[in-house]
């Protein structure tokens, strides 16, 4: 194979991607305005269920408009070898690989996200804005940016750093040792996510002694669960979305509610969504998911390491010095079909443990609080009702309101 066949390869794959995606999102937004199944007739009124049609209308819209923008830039930056201008850039001041991977990640990185501010600043400002969600402010939106990108220097930077000294000192089988670092790293932030990043984002306060603290003890006790760990995070500070999600395992297991959420929901509805966090964590999901992904990164680095020591690599992005970071871009962006197949799967097995979760919810609680819950958070972040089979089947985490709802109503 020549390195010319290798960089059409590229960039079919990437328009390939671009088609499906799109004839997806036009499949689904074709159905924005089928009628509602009766069983969801009483999540919106007349008004709200406008508002709603507004709101997909606009975000499909916007969404088209962000991607093609991004598609032709990419593009246009891999035609006119943009990646061995800035590879040359780097390579002009520093000697050392490791450096000059470091600096060329970064002029990528800092680039494109210049490039996308303006998007997600139209998105949170204007968009969330006008229909009622946003509650960012600019200090909070500009100081997000900044520790986004400290974050990414020095986690992402030093992951980096780390795995091209390994690539140096054992070369193929720097996979190994890549391995175990992401291994150890992903475990780490499994455990403690909750004290280590999210404060830097958010304030987060233990739920107060009172009745919805009473009635989850209630509810964890009768199921064997110990739960100390319940926290209120601020989600308000940026959206009036409400979620609330569970983290770590073993004794830094705990269970985050978003403010919005307590304002939102009834204290059954919020023991309801409880008990459906709390059958993800018996039913297991959380340690597959955690296995899983390390089985998976670990053959990602494994088929990476057959291919990285390969000049082709580079030479189909146009960059004449073969090197470990212009391998890694040009094998991400021929992984992409792989990485697709598996987020499908991910996706299915996804929207599986849901329904489990569910059923532990209807089984060890009930069934009605957790449907009107499910409702009234469907209704306050104007979610689509109605989408397409084919888009839940690519991008749904989460079975759609109605599937959930008709199991739930299921006979046990
Ligand atoms: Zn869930």
């Amino acid at each position: 194979m020549t390195a010319t066949t290798l960089f059409y390869i590229i960039l079919a794959i990437l328009i390939v991607n671009f088609i499906i995606d799109k004839a997806l999102d036009a499949l689904n937004a074709k159905h924005f305005n089928d009628p509602i199944p009766h069983e969801l007739q009483d999540v919106y009124d007349e008004t709200e269920y406008k508002k709603s049609q507004a709101y997909k209308k606009t975000n499909y819209k916007f969404g088209l408009l962000t991607s093609s923008f991004s598609m032709v830039l990419t593009l246009i930056f891999l035609i006119f070898d943009g990646f061995e201008y800035v590879d040359n850039i780097a390579r002009s001041y520093f000697e050392n690989p490791i450096i000059i991977a470091l600096i060329f990640f970064g002029i990528i990185m800092i680039g494109s996200d210049i490039l996308s501010t303006p998007f997600s600043y139209y998105r949170t400002f204007v968009i969330e804005e006008r229909f009622g969600f946003n509650k960012t402010t600019k200090k909070t939106f500009v100081m997000d940016k900044i520790k986004g990108w400290l974050m990414m220097v020095f986690l992402g930077g030093g992951i980096l750093a780390l795995i091209i000294w390994f690539y140096q000192f054992s070369g193929d089988n720097f996979w190994l040792y890549a391995w175990a670092l992401t291994t150890v790293f992903t475990i780490i932030m499994n455990m403690f996510y909750a004290k280590l990043i999210v404060p830097l984002f958010n304030k987060q306060t233990p739920l107060d002694a009172g009745g919805l603290r009473d009635k989850i003890s209630n509810y964890t006790n009768s199921v064997g669960f110990k739960l100390d760990k319940i926290f209120v995070i601020d989600g308000s500070k940026r959206s009036t979305k409400a979620n609330a999600y569970f983290s770590g395992f073993g004794s830094e297991k705990r269970v985050t509610l978003f403010d919005t959420l307590i304002n939102d929901l009834e204290d059954e509805e919020i023991v309801a969504v409880l008990a459906h966090e709390v059958g993800h964590y018996k039913k297991k999901h959380i340690i597959f998911n955690l296995t899983a992904s390390i089985i998976l990164t670990g053959l990602t680095l494994y088929i990476l390491s057959i291919f990285i020591s390969n000049p082709l690599l580079s030479h189909a992005l146009g960059v004449d010095i073969p090197s470990f970071h212009i391998g890694l871009i040009a094998f991400g962006l021929l992984y992409a079909p792989i990485s697709e197949v598996t987020s499908l799967i991910m996706n299915w097995i996804s929207r599986t443990f849901e329904y489990q979760a569910d059923n532990y919810a209807k089984k060890t609680y009930k069934a009605q609080p957790l449907i009107s819950s499910l409702k009234k958070l469907s209704k306050n972040s104007l979610s689509n009702l109605t989408p397409h089979k084919a888009y839940v089947f690519v991008h749904y985490s989460h079975p759609t309101l109605l599937e959930r709802i008709k199991n739930l109503k299921l006979k046990a």
